[in-house]
C-alpha cells in the first residue's frame, strides 16, 4: 500500500494544485471555480493556465469574455504578460448558454465583472449540467466597491482563489486597483496607462479625481447606472 493515496484523480489529471475544494469534488460532476483579485494579480494568467491544462487533457473547452474588454484582442484572452488563449466575445451572460456546445466539458469566462447580474445563474446552470466552470474577474472597482455580479458569484462558487498583485508604491501584496486618470465612470477600459495595483495603505479611492478636480471631491452617488469603475 502506498503511504499517500490521492483522493480523486480528476479528468484532467489535477490532484491538489488548484485548491483543496477540487479534491473533494467527484469527477463527472460540475462546479464553479472563481479566480479574483485586483488588476495585475494574474487572474487571466491563472485562468489561461487552468484552461491549457484542460486542453492538454483533451477536455472540450469553450472560453468567453465580454465584448467590452477588447484592450488587446477581440477573439482572445490576453494577460498583461501576453499569455493568450482564443475566446468568444459576448454582449451578455446568457449568450454563454446560447453559444454552448452540449459536448463542452469546461467553460472559461474572463473579466466577469463586466457581465450582468444573470451571470451567477448562468454559471450555476452550467455546473448543474456537469460542466467545470472557471470564472476570472475583479472583485472590486477602483473605489474598492464590490464589482457587478462578482459578490454573488463568489458566494455560490465551490472554490475561490483570491490573489494579490504587487503594490506599485511600496511593494507589499496589493488587493486594490488604483485608477490613475481623473474619471468617475465605473468602467474606463485600460491597462498600465490607467491603473496600477496598490495595497490597502497606498490605495486612494478618489486619488486621481481629487487631485485633478478638487471641486468634485464629494460623496459618490449610488444611482444604479453610470456608477463609478474598476
Ligand atoms: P490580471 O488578469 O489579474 O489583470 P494578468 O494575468 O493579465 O493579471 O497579468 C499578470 C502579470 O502582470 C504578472 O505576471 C506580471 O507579469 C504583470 N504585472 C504588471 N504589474 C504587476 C504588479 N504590480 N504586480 C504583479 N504583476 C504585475
Ligand atoms: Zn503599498
Amino acid at each position: 500500500m502506498p503511504l499517500y493515496q490521492p483522493r480523486h484523480n480528476l479528468a484532467d489529471g489535477t490532484l491538489c494544485s488548484e485548491g483543496d475544494a477540487m479534491t473533494l469534488l467527484r469527477p463527472g460532476s460540475g462546479w464553479i471555480e472563481v479566480i479574483t483579485g485586483p488588476m495585475f494579480s494574474g487572474k487571466s494568467e491563472e485562468l489561461i493556465r487552468r484552461l491549457r491544462r484542460a486542453a492538454i487533457a483533451r477536455l472540450r473547452l469553450q472560453v468567453f469574455k465580454p465584448a467590452l474588454d477588447d484592450r488587446y484582442a477581440k477573439k482572445e484572452i490576453v494577460s498583461h504578460s501576453r499569455w493568450r488563449i482564443p475566446s468568444v466575445a459576448i454582449e451578455g451572460s446568457e449568450e454563454v448558454l446560447e453559444k454552448l456546445d452540449p459536448r463542452t466539458e469546461v467553460v472559461g469566462i474572463d473579466e466577469a465583472q463586466f457581465l450582468d447580474e444573470k451571470l451567477p445563474g448562468v454559471c450555476s446552470h452550467l455546473a448543474d449540467l456537469g460542466k467545470r466552470v472557471i470564472v476570472a474577474g475583479l472583485d472590486m472597482d477602483y473605489r474598492g466597491v464590490p464589482f457587478g455580479p462578482m459578490p454573488e458569484l463568489l458566494a455560490i462558487a465551490e472554490q475561490v482563489q483570491k490573489i494579490t498583485a504587487i503594490c506599485a508604491r511600496c511593494g507589499a501584496p496589493a488587493s486594490y486597483t488604483q485608477r490613475l486618470v481623473p474619471s468617475r465612470e465605473r468602467v474606463v477600459v485600460g491597462a498600465e496607462d490607467v491603473y496600477e495595483a496598490r495595497c490597502r495603505r497606498c490605495h486612494e479611492p478618489e486619488g486621481a479625481v481629487a487631485v485633478e478636480n478638487p471641486w468634485l471631491f464629494e460623496p459618490v452617488e449610488e444611482n444604479g447606472e453610470g456608477d463609478a469603475l474598476g
